[in-house]
């Protein structure tokens, strides 16, 4: 019989990748949106075969309604405000989608007494300032987050295993390092180095990308693994447990620098130049996050499939299109 599955953040980047893979498995998707805010060119391609249910996650109850509806056998919580940047205007709502938003989902999860499982991804973000000497990080490294959107990251993380162990709810904890690829927005590094290429490449910009800081190092993954490894998570992983997702393998790791440089051999616009702009530069940088995910690799047998170079061609030809496309 066909799963009933619950996508928080469906019409996000990796909820709306997720929802693509649920639906390849033949499961019964439910979607949340926001009735009046939700963005949703990117499940266009699924409007008619997701259930949609309005829900703002900051209101509780709209989400009990939401996991009433939906009866979820598994929940994927991938609402939130990602974006580092605007974290620090913006520190007391970020701790309210993050945080408490996820209370009223675990909250809800009691009151209706859920069996469901529900994965909650956490961010490497919430490690921030770790010594190259103190890498890879591991599950055990210390935990020393410098922006505000890693603090209600550490808070959602924490309060899922309260109600873990509190009350028993199935939370599947993980906490992810970067991963990219198509339909992710043009606010975050690689897809705004793709995004602006694509533009010289149409002759919509002078032929400059403008950056922030560009010499932090990462680990990426590509968003097709990533969502293979939320799924083989949900299945596999130890509720209350916490696993990190990422890669600390050489080939696997680079600079935002050594992005961009990839970017622009993949133009046939050569001569482009890069500018630092002030206005893009965080209060804080976090210069290196790399993550040890062997304790995952082993429950679950994950092996990602993908290299970088999948990663930026495929980013860079989806924001190709989307210019070609005008979407913008
Ligand atoms: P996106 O920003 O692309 O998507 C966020 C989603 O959350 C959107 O669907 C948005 O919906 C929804 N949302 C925001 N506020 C609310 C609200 N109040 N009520 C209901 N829905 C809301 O993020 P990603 O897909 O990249 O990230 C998914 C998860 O993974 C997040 O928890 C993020 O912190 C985590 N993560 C991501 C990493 C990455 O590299 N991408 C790395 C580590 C962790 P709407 O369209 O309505 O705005």
């Amino acid at each position: 019989m066909s799963q009933r599955i619950l996508i928080t953040g469906i019409t996000g980047f990796v909820g709306s990748h997720l929802a693509d893979l649920a639906l390849e498995k033949d499961c019964i998707v439910y979607g949340l949106k926001r009735w009046n805010l939700s963005r949703m060119r990117n499940v266009k391609h699924l409007l008619d075969k997701v259930n949609w249910i309005d829900c703002d996650i900051t209101d509780p109850i709209s989400v009990k309604k939401a996991l009433t509806i939906s009866k979820p056998e598994k929940i994927f919580h991938l609402a939130a405000e990602s974006f580092v940047s605007p974290s620090w205007d913006h520190p007391s709502h970020y701790m309210d989608v993050n945080y408490k938003g996820t209370v009223n989902i675990l909250e809800a999860m009691r009151e209706l007494d859920l069996k469901s499982k529900i994965l909650i991804p956490g961010s490497g973000e919430e490690y921030g300032e770790i010594l190259e000497k103190d890498l890879p990080i591991t599950e055990t490294s210390l935990l020393k987050p410098v922006n505000p959107y890693a603090v209600t990251k550490i808070a959602q993380d924490l309060i899922a295993q309260v109600y873990f162990i509190t009350y028993g709810i199935n939370v599947i904890r993980l906490r992810s390092f970067n991963h990219e690829g198509p339909r992710r927005d043009n606010v975050f590094g690689i897809p705004s180095f793709a995004y602006q290429i694509a533009r010289i490449e149409e002759g919509l910009q002078e032929a400059v990308i403008e950056t922030g800081h560009i010499e932090d190092k990462r680990n990426f993954t590509h968003i097709e693994d990533l969502v293979e490894a939320y799924w083989l998570a949900i299945e596999n992983c130890v509720p209350g447990e916490l696993y990190l997702i990422g890669s600390d393998e050489p080939e696997k790791i680079f600079t935002y620098r050594d992005i961009i440089h990839k970017l622009i051999s993949l133009s046939s616009i050569k001569d482009i130049q890069i500018k630092q702009i002030s206005k893009y530069t965080r209060p804080t940088s976090v210069p290196r996050l790399i993550g040890d995910s062997s304790k995952f690799r082993t429950i679950t047998g994950w092996k990602p499939k993908y290299d970088i170079d999948k990663i930026l061609i495929d980013t860079l030809n989806y924001w190709r299109e989307f210019i070609k496309n005008n979407s913008y």
